[in-house]
């Protein structure tokens, strides 16, 4: 009965965030190169005429080499603004694939971008605005709920009759970051650990410590911890830029208690990832360490967009997805592709002190979307 569920299709849903313009951005040698025209379309690099700023055109900030404007307009599920709020993003991303979790699909949300774009600020935000892992921990259909028992009705297709049958809800987390091609627990801080594939659970790390928060400040505090826990570098340049790609995932256990004998139970996963910075590692003076750190980087997010690329062509017939190529989609093997829901979230500044990373950014996530 629970496997009867809705159809959910393997569509990859791609927005992109713009955040403001911050103080470093703000001088006479930046210019603001991302026009948000609507929901859905930006325009990047826009001729100068188009630009305009509180309703007037722009005059100053002229390319003095005369460079022509790339003026490439891009479409997306949805673009969202600098005044977008972490309620609007989580609204229009993450708690449209929920019910995907809750009907016993993984589902992945990802944030994308160079470092300081905001894919941080997305997916954790802080204690008084908290982003998207933490609204979706403490969503009404999942916590605190999950460690009781739910109602739920199905309509029985032969008889027409409404059914009510009684599920119980079991809720856990964990957290993960993959750094340098190595898993780390960052709920226990410890590591490194295997991963392999189970036939009957899936994807599974060996000795990934699962936590069950009581409340939201569990869940908090949990994530809070996780986040302290990411390999950072205080020496480098960017020195609260993360190196690592920050994974906590949500397992949701449901079980139909009205069936004593062989009880139907399912487990779906809801993975919610900070990324690394997509910046190349030859843009920071990688040197030694640094380098093969960067090449690793690369590595995963070159595996990550090769994977949905390839779920993304309709021609590749899915034959041949290399999940293989890394650790990171190693561990969403499961969870990309096949009946899971994925969101990407391109995080970009505005300015044109990141114009490359931005067109970077765009053109990845440009790709992922589904033809
Ligand atoms: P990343 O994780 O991509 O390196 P962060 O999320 O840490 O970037 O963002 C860099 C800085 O910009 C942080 O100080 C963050 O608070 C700020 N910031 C990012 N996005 C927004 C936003 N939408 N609104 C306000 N501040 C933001
Ligand atoms: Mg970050």
């Amino acid at each position: 009965m629970l496997s009867n569920a809705i159809d959910v299709c393997s569509h990859v849903k791609v927005v992109v965030r713009v955040r403001p313009t911050n103080d470093n951005e703000k001088c006479e040698n930046f210019r603001n190169v991302v026009q948000v025209v609507d929901n859905h379309m930006l325009i990047f690099d826009p001729k100068e005429q188009q630009m305009t700023s509180f309703g007037g055109p722009r005059v100053r900030n002229r390319d003095v080499n005369k460079r022509a404007n790339k003026d490439l307009k891009f479409v997306f599920d949805n673009v969202f603004g600098e005044d977008s709020s972490q309620v609007d993003i989580f609204e229009n991303t993450t708690k449209r694939i929920l019910d995907g979790v809750l009907n016993g699909f993984n589902c992945t949300v990802f944030a994308y971008g160079a470092t300081g774009a905001g894919k941080t600020h997305t997916m954790l935000g802080s204690s008084n605005d908290p982003g998207v892992m933490y609204r979706t921990m403490t969503e009404k259909y999942l916590p605190p709920s999950y460690l009781g028992i739910k109602e739920t009705h199905f309509i029985n297709e032969q008889s027409g009759f409404k059914l009510s049958i009684e599920i119980s809800q079991g809720f856990a987390i964990t957290g993960l970051q993959v750094y340098n091609e190595q898993i780390r627990d960052l709920l226990a801080n410890v590591g490194p650990l295997a991963v392999r594939e189970d036939p009957s659970k899936g994807v599974v790390i060996q000795g990934l410590t699962l936590h069950q928060p009581k409340s939201a400040e569990h869940i908090l505090e949990a994530l809070d911890y996780g986040n302290r826990n990411r390999t950072q570098h205080p020496t480098d340049m960017n020195a609260t830029s993360s190196r690592s790609h920050a994974v906590f995932q949500i397992y949701l256990k449901q079980q139909d208690r009205t069936a004593s004998l062989n009880p139907n139970v399912r487990v779906a996963k809801m993975s919610l990832i900070d990324l690394a910075g997509s910046e190349r590692a030859s843009a920071t003076n990688a040197k030694g360490a640094r380098q093969r750190e960067g090449a690793n980087i690369n590595r995963s997010l070159l595996a990550l967009g090769n994977v949905i690329n390839a779920l993304a062509d309709p021609k590749s017939k899915k034959a041949h997805i290399p999940y293989r190529d890394s650790k990171l989609t190693r561990l969403l093997k499961d969870s990309l592709g096949g009946n899971c829901r994925t969101v990407m979230i391109a995080n970009i500044s505005p300015s044109s002190k990141s114009y490359d990373d931005t067109h970077n950014t765009l053109k990845y996530a440009n790709r992922a979307k589904e033809i």
